[in-house]
């Protein structure tokens, strides 16, 4: 092939716009479509009465790696926000992720010893080894009624299914601790970049050329005889036209709302709802993520629910039936010789943003 770019790059997600970069730093050509009518994937925020709103769900950057912290400052500043999500279980409200002031709350415990002296207690009700899922990893780190209160409802209603249906590995990404810290993560870095997400997508794309509201399959022939190789971002099994039938997703749909004269809404910018019953898994108040002093709010509440063809694919679902499919697929795209599968959707993996940038430099470090 004899294209006038040395490469397509189908997406402008972090996993697009971060190989665009690399390569046009190695002095490779680059060519970037997007079928969104935005570039940023699903990091894009769009201003709104002077407030950064995370379009498709908040985005908190957090990463240990020091290589990814200093790339990403080397295009706009982070604020030092830290993530800290109140949840509310039907009024009532307990700090997250599961730590001191939690325990505290859930059972009047004041001490390390006495918060895993309770959890011990509960633990050992159910007589759990190896946790098999996504419940008996609960039960076994935080005990019964952590795990009632602030788990059981909200993952049901984030996955659609039972958490002895869930694997474990979707719990562990939250910490436990036993000292009165309410950061969610543990990395050592972590923030906002100010002016929104946006704009960090927008200076690693600078001088690059951009398509936008081009679906790659509606055209891919012509856009593909324009370069010589292929970084493909897209759904992997629509890469391969379904052949072996389709990849479970979650998808989340945003009822999001301009408050007009409202300063501040809910004191913080995240707030699970842990319960079954009401309706949505979380609400979140942009204007906290960048301290906003705004006179006005955004607030987005999200709904959890299957994907169907058609749909924005959000989160994979990473259980055996799925795993095993997307093995099959990825089999198939281990044999395009031109083709390199990159990113959360085309490795079906339930990826963060820092992770998807280490990726990226891997892949395009070995170009
Ligand atoms: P995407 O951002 O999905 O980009 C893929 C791009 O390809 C899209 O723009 C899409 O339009 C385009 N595309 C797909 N198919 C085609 C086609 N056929 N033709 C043309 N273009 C196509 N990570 C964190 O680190 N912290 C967080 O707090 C966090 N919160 C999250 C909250 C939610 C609700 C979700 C869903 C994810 C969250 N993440 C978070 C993960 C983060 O969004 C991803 O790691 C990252 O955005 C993945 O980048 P990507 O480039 O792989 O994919
Ligand atoms: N989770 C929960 N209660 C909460 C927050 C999270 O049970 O209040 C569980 C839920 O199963 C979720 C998982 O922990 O899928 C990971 O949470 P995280 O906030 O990392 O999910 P994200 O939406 O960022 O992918």
């Amino acid at each position: 092939m004899s294209g006038k770019y040395d490469f397509l790059i189908v997406g402008t997600g972090l996993f697009g716009a971060v190989s665009a970069y690399l390569l046009k730093k190695k002095g490779r050509s680059v060519l970037l479509i997007d079928k969104r009518n935005h570039v940023g994937g699903n990091v894009y925020t769009k201003n709104v009465n002077g407030i950064n709103v995370h379009q498709y769900g908040a985005h908190i950057f957090h990463t240990s790696n020091k290589d990814v912290w200093q790339f990403v400052n080397s295009f706009v500043e982070f604020n030092r926000y830290t993530n800290s999500p109140v949840a509310n279980y039907k009024g009532r409200l307990y700090n997250l992720p599961f730590n001191m002031n939690t325990f505290y709350q859930m059972w009047g415990v004041k001490t390390p010893e006495e918060a895993k002296t309770k959890i011990e207690e509960q633990k050992a009700e159910y007589h759990i080894e190896n946790p098999k899922n996504l419940e008996e990893q609960a039960i076994s780190l935080i005990g019964k009624d952590i795990y009632e209160t602030l788990i059981k409802g909200y993952t049901q209603k984030q996955w659609g299914r039972k958490c002895t249906d869930l694997p474990a590995f979707i719990i562990q990404r939250l910490p436990v601790r036993f000292t009165f810290d309410n950061n969610y993560f543990n990395d050592k870095y972590q923030g906002i970049p100010e002016g929104g997400y946006t704009a960090l997508i927008e200076r690693m794309l600078e001088g690059c050329d951009v398509r936008l509201g081009v679906d790659y399959f509606d055209r891919k022939e012509e856009l593909d005889a324009l370069a010589d190789r292929i970084i493909y971002t897209g759904e992997i099994d629509r890469y391969f036209n379904y052949q072996y039938g389709h990849l479970q997703y979650r998808t989340v749909t945003f009822e999001t709302e301009l408050l007009e004269g409202v300063e501040n809404y809910q004191g913080n910018a995240v707030v699970n709802y842990t319960d079954a019953e009401t309706p949505y898994t979380r609400i979140i108040e942009h204007k906290h993520f960048e301290y906003g002093t705004q006179p006005d709010t955004v607030i987005s509440k999200e709904y959890s629910k299957e994907w169907q063809p058609g749909d924005e694919p959000y989160y994979p679902v990473n259980d055996t039936r799925n795993m095993e499919l997307y093995a099959r697929y990825k089999a198939l795209a281990d044999m395009q010789e031109n083709v390199i599968f990159g990113g959360r959707l085309a490795e079906y993996k339930y990826y963060d943003m820092h992770k998807v940038i280490e990726r990226a430099m891997e892949v395009i470090g070995e170009i």
